[in-house]
């Protein structure tokens, strides 16, 4: 018989600096700790039963093959009209959507469809997790600039002294994950001037865009002309419909970029889980869903905050998102992590350390909650919390 020689297969990884992502980390904890789940973001409310409804019946009626890549039509109508009542923008349903297995299939493509090996993308720290590890895998760059703490406004001057002729896109994020800070009218113009007359794209990560609190206008990308025509704006459903196990979602762009964005989209989805496309069409009809997001969510952040005055944690301002941050010093001068680890097991609340949001160390003693839960969720979690 013949005898083979035993080799391993070996790989270069493409992303050689990444774990496993805090929020698989602290749900993990969570679990085994048995501790409330406060860290990764998502609602433990029912979503709508009409529309789980709707999507048995569209199961039921035949929506079971494959839609068009770009996604189901009337779905792309729907939207299109959502958008044109939102934010007065009118959008080409046929050349500027496309339906996407979520906002971080979204983010991914735009990143892949607009980036070149040794291109520059800025990135606002603390910055959602996907969006560093999507910018390398393209082989580009990423260009950090913290926040300003702690209400983590954007520092202008840094960005206009980051930019440079390698600068490709600045990545935007408003309501921000995970600071819950919103950007203001003054911002977007801000933006403007600095794009204005460049080759810089925007990438534009709306998936909170109804989660909006104290009356504060959206300020999406899709209200800005000068703007719009050189973005790529990122959306997801889970967090509009409470789904975020759907993970559906999409993106809007120019005729000209979207066309190629397509081109890759075609090739490793090339289109989405039809019923859901169905469903989601019809439902979207209902504006009241969404509108009436930002009053449901407004009132579990403050009925959290009321909650946690009771705490020896210091509320940081949350304006929209699902996320409220603490600041602990009262507490403890533990960096976020440990202190985060020790607060799962020995009070059994799992949260995420802000520090996690950061490639460059950065350590200001605050935790990030999700506070989507139900009231009695809540109640139970500041609880445990009153012991720390
Ligand atoms: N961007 C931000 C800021 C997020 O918080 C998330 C996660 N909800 C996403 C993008 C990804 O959305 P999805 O789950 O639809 O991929
Ligand atoms: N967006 C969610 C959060 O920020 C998590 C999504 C995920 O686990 N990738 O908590």
């Amino acid at each position: 018989m013949q005898s083979f020689m035993h080799t391993p297969l070996t790989l270069q990884s493409k992303l050689p600096s990444v774990g496993t992502t805090i929020f698989t980390v602290m749900s993990a904890l969570a679990a085994e700790y048995k501790a409330i789940n406060l860290g990764q973001g998502f609602p433990d409310f029912p979503m709508s039963g009409e529309l789980t409804d709707l999507v048995s019946k569209a199961m039921r009626d035949g929506f079971n093959q494959y839609v068009h890549g770009n996604g189901y039509l009337p779905l792309r109508e729907a939207i299109a009209g959502k958008v044109q009542y939102l934010y007065g923008t009118e959008l080409s349903a046929d050349s500027q959507i496309t339906i996407t297995p979520g906002g971080t299939y979204a983010l991914f493509t735009a990143f892949a469809t607009l980036l070149q090996p040794g291109d520059e993308v800025i990135v606002f720290e603390p910055a959602y997790d996907c969006y560093i590890p999507q910018i390398e895998l393209m082989g580009a760059k990423a260009v950090t600039i913290n926040l300003v703490f702690p209400d983590y406004r954007i520092n202008w001057e840094a960005v206009k002294e980051a930019i440079h002729e390698r600068t490709r896109a600045i990545v935007i994020n408003t309501p921000h994950n995970p600071t819950g800070a919103v950007w203001s009218a003054a911002d977007m113009k801000q933006l403007e001037d600095i794009v204005q007359n460049t080759q810089i794209a925007i990438i534009s990560d709306e998936v909170y865009e109804h989660l909006i609190f104290d009356g504060l206008p959206h300020e999406s990308i899709l209200k800005y002309p000068a703007l719009r025509e050189r973005a790529f704006a990122c959306f997801s459903f889970g967090k509009v419909y409470h789904c975020t196990g759907w993970k559906m979602g999409y993106c809007i762009a120019p005729a000209d970029l979207m066309s190629e964005f397509r081109k890759i989209h075609q090739f490793n989805v090339f289109t989405c889980d039809t019923p859901k496309q169905v469903a989601l069409a019809e439902f979207l009809k209902d504006r009241q869903q969404y509108t009436g997001l930002g009053a449901f969510l407004q009132q579990k952040r403050d009925y959290f905050q009321q909650l946690m005055a009771q705490t020896r944690f210091r509320p940081l301002p949350s304006h929209g998102s699902y996320f409220q941050l603490y600041a602990y010093e009262a507490i403890s001068g533990e960096p976020e992590k440990d202190f985060a680890v020790r607060v799962t097991k020995e009070a059994g609340v799992a949260t995420i350390p802000v520090s996690a949001f950061y490639r460059q160390p950065v350590d200001n003693g605050v935790l990030r909650f999700c506070f989507a839960k139900k009231e009695e969720t809540l109640e139970a979690a500041v609880e445990r919390l009153k012991g720390m």
